[in-house]
């Protein structure tokens, strides 16, 4: 039975719920009355019903799938402005007990390569990093109690906040390591972690299982509870997603906005990113075997979806997507992109020679970290490398509190403009710096109180003289 405030897997994500969602939305595709009120009510910009979603999901009409991708639009130009929050991930370790049928690092694959990083090799990859000019990291990890217990990812955190190579500085590590106890969140949370993020691969249940044959990820309840027993453990920034090729991108779509209602209606905070990822070649993986790839197009409508059904969740896009995806879908919602990121263990510090590959999945953008910069500018966005927020306590609902306040424009759009500043002194080439000197000028104008807009101008004069680390 659906009940979004139980705490039970399978009545918070009830199957019949999705199905009488797709059903409701089957019906109502064509119902071109209703799908007006819709859009009408998501123009308020508090969101919309999984199942209210569901329906505008199904509409096939293109021209109010054009009324949506508007919506969406000016929807993110007015909760997240043109910035564009930058990361990169980090790769920890690829051992893993678990049997997931669609990554490469499922314990039967036994001619990948193995590794997981020393403290010492942690040092070397977070320095290349940050010499890129990478100022937030997720680090990634497979699951295996004997070679990657907590004490080896809480140690690692540790040691990735404590570099300082240069005037570089990793300011906030996300967390995407598999489904944990209360008491490991909770010490994840003492370590200091910025979001902790888990996909959900899949939420229909029979296929998660089939997906999910052998280790503890099999245990569908554990896994789609492990954000409840996070936020328990003190963690109020959690990121959901779904790994797009699964299943039914429409099953999929209304589980995750019922997730997110229930984080809201529990915690009374949702979720704070949503990841779009979908399914890549990799090692011993071929994309193809899965029956439910979505073309770019159905993916931008899914983008566009999330930004108008939730708009205060931000949206991130890795490099699984090309140049040409990444664009489209930057314009329609997406807040956060990584960049010149790379999938092996250790593939940072040195490239990996192409007998000890160790990839989770190929990557789409292969560019670096300064062509990613430059683009972004070049398309009218400030890139990003802010990490304020949970430095200063704004996470979970006083995050949210921001949004709705309308302030972020005097806070998130000066941190945007000085973090980036930094990275034009510290690391852009020419080029980019020219680019970015001159949008920072244009942007300082666009604060709209005099008094922030004064002291953020005198903070960037102070990056240019060596001091760093200025923020609201
Ligand atoms: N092992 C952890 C877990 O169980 O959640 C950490 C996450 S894993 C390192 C990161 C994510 O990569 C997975 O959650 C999955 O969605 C995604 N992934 C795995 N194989 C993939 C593939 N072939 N193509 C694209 N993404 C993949």
């Amino acid at each position: 039975m659906y009940n979004k405030y139980s705490l039970k897997a399978e009545e918070f994500i009830d199957h019949e719920e999705v199905l009488a969602s797709l059903a409701y939305a089957d019906e109502n595709r064509d119902n071109l009355e209703l799908i007006d009120q819709l859009l009408e009510k998501a123009r308020l910009r508090k969101g919309l019903s999984h199942r209210e979603a569901s329906v505008l999901l199904a509409c096939q009409n293109p021209d109010k799938i054009q009324e949506m991708y508007d919506l969406a639009e000016q929807i993110k130009k007015d909760f997240y402005g043109n910035r564009i929050v930058m990361f990169a991930p980090l790769y920890l370790s690829n051992y893993c007990v678990n049997g997931c049928v669609y990554c490469p690092y499922h314990l039967k694959n036994k001619h990948i390569a193995r590794k997981k990083l020393t403290q010492e090799e942690i040092v070397r990859e977070v320095t290349a990093l940050q010499d890129m000019g990478h100022k937030r990291l997720a680090i990634e990890s497979g699951e295996d109690p004997v070679h990657n217990p907590i004490e080896y990812i809480l140690e690692s955190i540790q040691t990735i906040y404590s570099i300082r190579h240069k005037n570089g500085a990793i300011r906030r590590v996300n967390v995407n390591i598999a489904a944990t106890t209360v008491e490991n969140y909770r010490k994840l949370k003492e370590a200091g972690i910025g979001t902790y993020i888990l996909f959900q691969e899949t939420y229909h249940k029979e296929s998660y299982e089939k997906l999910h044959p052998t280790g503890p990820k099999h245990n569908y309840a554990y896994h789609t509870e492990a954000m409840d027993r996070a936020m328990e453990g003190g963690i109020d920034d959690v990121g959901l997603g779904v790994l797009f090729g699964l299943e039914l991108y429409r099953y999929e779509f209304a589980a995750l906005l019922m997730h997110a209602e229930h984080l809201e209606a529990v915690h009374g905070v949702g979720p704070h990113t949503i990841s779009v990822p979908r399914i890549k070649h990799a090692d011993d993986i071929d994309p193809n075997v899965f029956d439910n790839g979505i073309d770019d197009e159905t993916f931008a409508k899914i983008c566009a979806l999330i930004r108008i059904c939730v708009p205060y969740t931000g949206m991130i896009i890795s490099t699984r997507e090309s140049k040409a995806v990444r664009e489209k879908v930057l314009r329609l919602g997406v807040s956060q992109i990584s960049g010149a990121s790379r999938t092996s263990v250790g593939g940072y510090y040195e490239p990996e020679p192409e007998e000890e590959c160790s990839e989770q999945f190929d990557v789409s953008d292969k560019r670096t970290l300064d062509e990613v910069v430059r683009w972004l500018m070049e398309l009218g966005y400030i890139p990003s490398f802010c990490t304020a927020c949970y430095r200063e306590g704004r996470t979970g609902d006083r995050f949210m509190a921001l949004c709705k306040s309308g302030q972020i424009q005097n806070c998130c759009h000066p941190n945007a403009l000085m973090t980036l500043k930094e990275f034009l002194m510290d690391y852009a080439s020419e080029e980019t710096k020219k680019i970015g000197e001159a949008l920072i000028e244009a942007e300082l104008k666009n604060i709209p109180r005099e008094k922030t807009r004064l002291i953020a101008a005198d903070h960037i004069k102070k990056i240019e003289e060596g001091i760093r680390d200025f923020r609201f």
